[in-house]
């Protein structure tokens, strides 16, 4: 139970909607226990990184070990082992990728990326300095990856101060413009990237790998982004991809741009990287990108960037053991067995009065909640916010959810058992059930 009068202030809350927060006083597994003894299994993987569960003890030794040993040390001017071990590991799960450059979160691991893009630009004298991304897009929430970003609920009371990057028509299967196949909208995506890239200003295009995730589980159509990828190159822009939500397993594959058959530039994990026990992320570049900031030292073409603690030992040496357990458990071919139980729900799911779409891919499901089929107006009411709605709704039938916007978004921890998924889905499925009542 929160105290009385509690000094914290929640991220993304309307505080005056909550009287009290429940107080997570133990985790195990898929399941969490609040102070008073309720049980929720975790539908929002800790915000979409856990991967193995909580409490899972080879992740907690590693962290022990390395605690005990190193706690922290700089990256300026010193190295260490678990830095050294891990930037190989990802190297290792991602073609093309040259160098590490760690941070401590995505947003920041995105305000690298986009600062790398930018200079390697300007190293290269190439003239081009302007930044494109998708509407719709989500990069984080400090004020490069809003500018680059740019979901207008969430940023629109900052719109004044953002940088200026031309914002692309993003791909969509749901709530197309009238006339529009999906095919059709998304070529028409195509042809307005070209028409801005064929000025020869596009120093480089940010965007999602594999989907839109905050900005409402839009999956990209078969093809979408390997003809991204295609324009980029062709056009000498530089192609820049988060894989912060989506690599690590969450859509399928270890680094979603190979599935995708796309070549970044610059990519960035995070979310996912330590299996979900401490915060780190990483921006990751090619070696052309990469040579681009060689030279003397006079010439000032050092990446001009750095954070306290950029690569810390105990948060880089749980993301090595995660890593090693991805190929010792074989994740990803889990993975490939148990997402199939969400296709099995889909179909169920998708006839529920409520549900306007359910997409699916990988270990993550979104449901556009309606109140009206045909119409596809959003789910209102009168009640409070969604949020707070869907939350309370979860926690009576033992789920742990955070929607976004009207979408029901399940993203539980990867390495969840067939069996558990199924019963997260029934729980789901239930919780659906009464909302109808509550809200239609
Ligand atoms: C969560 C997220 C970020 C930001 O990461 P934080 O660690 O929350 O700062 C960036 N991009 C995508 C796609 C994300 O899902």
């Amino acid at each position: 139970m929160a105290k009385e009068s509690s000094s914290v202030w929640h991220p993304n809350t309307q505080m005056s909607e909550w009287d009290e927060f429940g107080s997570i006083v133990e985790a195990k597994g898929m399941w969490l226990t609040d102070s008073k003894g309720r049980r929720m299994m975790d539908a929002v993987a800790s915000m979409w990184c856990n991967v193995w569960g909580h409490s899972d003890p080879d992740l907690i030794g590693a962290m022990r070990e390395q605690a005990g040993r190193l706690q922290h040390s700089p990256l300026f001017n010193l190295t260490h082992e678990p830095a050294e071990q891990l930037a190989d590991g990802l190297v290792g799960i991602s073609p093309g990728m040259h160098r590490v450059f760690y941070t401590d979160n995505g947003s920041s691991a995105m305000e690298v990326a986009v600062k790398m893009a930018l200079q390697c630009n300007s190293n290269k004298n190439t003239g081009r300095h302007k930044l494109a991304s998708l509407e719709n897009g989500y990069h984080g929430d400090t004020f490069g990856a809003m500018s680059v970003g740019y979901i207008p609920e969430f940023f629109g009371r900052f719109r004044s101060h953002l940088f200026d990057v031309e914002r692309l028509p993003a791909p969509r299967q749901y709530r197309l413009p009238a006339g529009f196949t999906p095919e059709d909208y998304a070529g028409h995506c195509l042809d307005a990237m070209e028409k801005v890239f064929a000025r020869d200003e596009t120093a480089a295009l940010i965007m999602e790998s594999g989907a839109q995730m905050a900005g409402g589980a839009l999956v990209y159509p078969e093809g979408f982004q390997r003809s991204v990828s295609r324009l980029c190159s062709r056009h000498g822009v530089l192609l820049v991809l988060d894989e912060i939500a989506s690599g690590f397993g969450r859509l399928g594959s270890m680094a979603q741009y190979v599935a995708q058959d796309s070549r970044p530039d610059v990519i960035a994990y995070g979310k996912m990287m330590t299996g979900g026990y401490l915060t780190m992320a990483a921006t990751l570049a090619t070696k052309k990108v990469y040579d681009s900031f060689l030279g003397g030292p006079e010439e000032g073409r050092h990446l001009f960037h750095g954070h306290t603690y950029t690569g810390n030992p105990v948060a880089a040496a749980v993301a090595c053991r995660n890593l090693e357990m991805y190929g010792e458990r074989d994740l990803i071919g889990r993975i490939a067995r148990t997402s199939r139980i969400f296709g099995e729900y889909a179909g169920r799911l998708g006839r529920m009065r409520l549900a306007g779409d359910v997409r699916h891919k990988g270990m993550m499901m979104g449901i556009e909640m309606v109140s009206d089929k045909h119409s596809k107006d959003p789910i209102a009411t009168t009640k409070g916010s969604i949020n707070r709605i869907f939350f309370e709704l979860g926690r009576r039938h033992g789920l742990y959810i955070r929607t976004l916007g009207n979408i029901l978004l399940l993203v539980p921890p990867l390495a969840i058992s067939e069996e558990e998924l199924a019963e997260m889905l029934d729980r789901a499925s239930a919780m659906l059930k009464s909302a109808e009542t509550l809200i239609l």
